[in-house]
């Protein structure tokens, strides 16, 4: 792990369930997570495979760090759209099973916090402070996570002292800041499937959202009928979009047709 250079142990993109872009949002804060599982790095990628859900790391038992979706893009970890897009989102690997209330281990606590305070270093947000830049991801949504790493949890103290001491240590002596967003890393290329165009716009939507249907009602109105604000055609139909489209159009060559004559003159 390059920690100046937030470079990660090992990329494992995932090529859906994440939104590219962050929809003109700054990063302005860490959401924490625990796995609720033991999982590795590559394990995430294949539980995202089907959920539709992403996180941007995960800090595996081994205390590796993968990088899974880039930082410039939105992962879906914060169950709101603004939120995704402000925030990066740290995956840490649970130790054991609910039989055992999903204990972390101390590699995990320290390298989830490190990761943290590079984070925070790197995209200039400040010495990490729970609830100004280190978040939860219980604040939104209706879950626990991240459990025991929650703010009050058994594991909090002991992650924010750390995430503070490891941001210390990096910016003694000045702490040079970036003067360049971190080079985004390609993996591989999306496959443009009909499932990946319908995540990629509940990705921007929401899930509340049937995409396709939304796409329908904005192209044809409301109840398939047009748009009344778009006007009406000859026959008294409201037009739809389409139909919008085509008038301007033939407005715009009955302007140019105009033009060219009167340049004749
Ligand atoms: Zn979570």
């Amino acid at each position: 792990m390059d920690w100046k250079n937030v470079e990660p142990d090992v990329y494992r993109l995932i090529n859906k369930h994440y939104t590219p872009g962050r929809g003109g949002q700054q990063i302005k804060y860490i959401v924490r997570h625990h796995n609720a599982g033991i999982l590795t790095i590559d394990g995430c990628w294949q539980v995202w495979q089907d959920r539709p859900a992403s996180a941007h790391y995960q800090v595996e038992n081994s205390g590796r760090i993968g990088q899974l979706v880039n930082d410039s893009d939105t992962a879906w970890h914060a169950a709101n759209q603004l939120r995704n897009q402000q925030s990066i989102g740290i995956e840490h690997a649970n130790s054991g099973g609910a039989n055992q209330d999903w204990p972390i281990s101390d590699t995990v606590i320290k390298q989830g916090a490190r990761l943290a305070a590079a984070l925070c270093r790197y995209y200039n947000l400040g010495r990490p402070e729970y609830g100004k830049n280190i978040k939860d991801h219980k604040e939104t949504g209706q879950t626990s996570c991240p459990y025991h790493l929650a703010a009050g949890g058994k594991y909090h103290q002991a992650w924010m002292n750390e995430a503070q001491r490891f941001y210390d240590e990096l910016t003694r002596g000045g702490g040079q800041k970036p003067a360049t967003a971190k080079p985004v890393k390609k993996e591989s290329k999306p496959v443009l499937t009909p499932k990946y165009f319908t995540d990629f716009l509940t990705g921007y939507l929401g899930p509340q959202f049937d995409a396709i249907q939304e796409i329908w009602k904005q192209l044809r109105g409301p109840s398939g009928n047009g748009w009344e604000q778009l006007g009406q055609n000859s026959k008294g139909q409201n037009l739809t979009l389409v139909d919008a489209v085509a008038a301007l159009r033939a407005d715009v060559a009955r302007i140019e047709k105009k033009l060219d004559e009167k340049g004749k003159k």
